[in-house]
């Protein structure tokens, strides 16, 4: 048995274990149990510093994921958009294929609370039928192979996924999910690189959240993916108790990029049943993108998204930086609140434009945006 699979065996996943780690009432532990099961793998467990801190907040049942239960299961409709089991597909060109019911650990904040933990969740016996499917559908050419985390599966079945998946043409691009780097990240070993890179183009998306998720353990396993060739981004979730606050988002991503991931995408918390009490508003989202565009390389700063619910798909939100737009001119207002205006040039999509049909000379990116003073909104350069 492997390092990462003995943690497993070793999790904190009992009814008395909560019971006895963290005093939570007999009965409300059989409540949460009942819910949605605990797994706190031995490793995640010790970066725990005190009662209710971020690491915490994450990982361990709390009584008031008992208190939402009209809200839903499953907000994102995958399950609507699931062509046969164990595929979603949202997007024209890419589709989601859950291989595992299993995870590293069992976030509290999970929005795939209905397909996790139990093994009958996710069936084994819809993976013929999925790959089927995307035999078929020759518009697919990206599948993130999901779940449940996708390196839960042992390295010989999952080289028997890639190398199906590597036989249908169209599949241009593989992407893992997977939060084992972050949660788990003895799992991720040179056998695994070994052979994930025999199957490139791979790309994965992992997913922390607060900066003391990055230790030694975490670095080690993101620059193991990186030197395999395999490009790691993050999908961070805003979460109450957890991050919502810009400088806590600003050393995350400034600390991923110094172990090679990516930041890629911080998400509004999706409305999922149990998990209401991490929401914050969009305005702290919104607050803390305008902490970090401008204010660290861009290189650090993540698309803002919703997922909307019903299955809209990811839509970006955007701090305002557009003050006035019209065929003429943009007005705009810069990280520090200073305002310039652009001028808008004539194209096939903007005929009226500033340029050719006045018939005078294009001028330098440098003459065409200078700084002016708009009366009306000095009071946004505060
Ligand atoms: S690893 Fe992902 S799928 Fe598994 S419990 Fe956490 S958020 Fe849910």
């Amino acid at each position: 048995m492997e390092l990462w699979q003995q943690m497993i065996r070793d999790s904190i996943h009992t009814v008395d274990q909560l019971v006895e780690k963290f005093e939570i009432d007999r009965k409300v532990a059989e409540q949460l149990d009942e819910f949605f099961q605990a797994r706190i793998n031995p490793y995640y467990f010790s970066l725990i510093r005190h009662k209710g801190d971020p690491i915490w907040r994450q990982c361990v049942p709390d009584r008031e994921e008992l208190f939402d239960f009209d809200a839903e299961e499953d907000p994102l409709m995958e399950d609507a958009m699931s062509p046969v089991p164990n595929i979603t597909h949202r997007y024209p060109d890419r589709a989601l294929f859950l291989v595992t019911s299993q995870c590293g650990l069992y976030c509290r904040f999970c929005t795939r609370k209905r397909k996790v933990g139990d093994y009958e969740k996710i069936s084994m016996k819809g993976l013929e039928s999925a790959f089927k499917y995307l035999e078929e559908h020759n518009e697919i050419r990206d599948v993130i192979l999901s779940g449940g985390d996708p390196l839960m599966l042992t390295d010989a079945m999952l080289e028997k996924i890639l190398q199906r998946l590597r036989k249908i043409p169209h599949i241009e691009i593989i992407r893992l999910g997977t939060k084992m780097p972050c949660v788990l990240p003895q799992r991720i070993t040179s056998k695994l690189c070994n052979m994930l890179k025999k199957y490139h183009p791979i790309y994965c998306n992992t997913h922390f959240n607060h900066p003391w998720e990055i230790t030694p353990e975490s670095t080690k396993a993101c620059e193991m993916l990186a030197d395999a060739g395999i490009p790691v981004g993050n999908q961070m979730v805003i979460m109450k108790g957890v991050n919502d606050d810009p400088e806590v988002v600003k050393e995350l991503v400034q600390k991923l990029l110094k172990i090679r991931v990516r930041p890629y995408y911080m998400y509004m918390a999706d409305e999922t049943k149990g998990a209401n009490h991490f929401r914050t508003s969009v305005e702290t989202g919104l607050k803390i993108l305008e902490a970090l565009r401008g204010h660290t390389s861009g290189l650090a700063v993540p698309h803002f998204v919703i997922d909307a619910p019903g299955g809209g798909g990811k839509i970006p939100l955007l701090p305002n930086y557009v003050l006035h737009h019209d065929e003429e001119s943009i007005i705009l207002r810069n990280y520090k609140g200073k305002i310039y205006s652009y001028k808008n040039y004539a194209d096939k999509n903007n005929p009226e434009g500033f340029g050719r049909k006045n018939g005078r000379a294009k001028k330098s990116a440098s003459q065409r945006v200078k700084k002016v003073k708009l009366p009306v909104l000095e009071n946004a350069e505060n």
